[in-house]
């Protein structure tokens, strides 16, 4: 039996259970990482989501964040739902040494769909930085104040 579920993921069920593939099993402490096309296929994208989503997914790979999600949108539609998510990534453009360079807006602390909770947004960060500003937010608070900044993370 399949499904696909409300994050665009394949769910497979069957009788028995069976081993992840070693290839796969690596990728288990990943966060739940949801891209839409973007411009890659989308008309409306501004931004390359998949792309985003690549290196966000190289430099949080064994960092035991599974329970994170990361929604990335390519434009202000946001299909992706990035208002609602633990991280929400909306993409824009905006100029950067006279030229239109992908960005992206900051949503922070959402309830992922399990609660009304909304994510807060904050700032806008150029797509070449993205996957650093999202490893650095989800990195353990050195202090109460850093917490506090964080607005909302509960990792670790
Ligand atoms: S968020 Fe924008 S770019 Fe992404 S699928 Fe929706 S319309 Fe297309």
């Amino acid at each position: 039996m399949r499904f696909i579920n409300l994050d665009h993921g394949l769910e497979l069920y069957g009788p028995e259970t069976f081993p992840i593939p070693e290839h796969l099993a690596a990728l288990a402490s990943n966060p739940t990482i949801i891209a839409c096309p973007g411009s890659t296929t989308c008309t409306k994208g501004l931004v390359n989501c998949w792309a985003a989503a690549d290196e966000i997914r190289q430099v949080l790979t064994g960092q035991h964040l599974q329970e994170v999600r990361i929604n990335i949108s390519g434009c202000p539609n946001n299909c992706a739902h990035g208002a609602v998510s633990d991280i929400g990534l909306v993409g824009l453009l905006q100029k950067r040494n006279g030229k239109l360079a992908e960005s992206y807006r900051l949503f922070r602390g959402g309830g992922n769909g399990r609660n009304d909770k909304p994510a807060k947004q904050s700032e806008i960060i150029y797509a070449q930085d993205i996957a650093a500003a999202v490893k650095r937010l989800l990195e353990p608070a050195k202090s109460d104040e850093d917490q506090n900044q964080r607005l909302f993370f509960p990792y670790p």
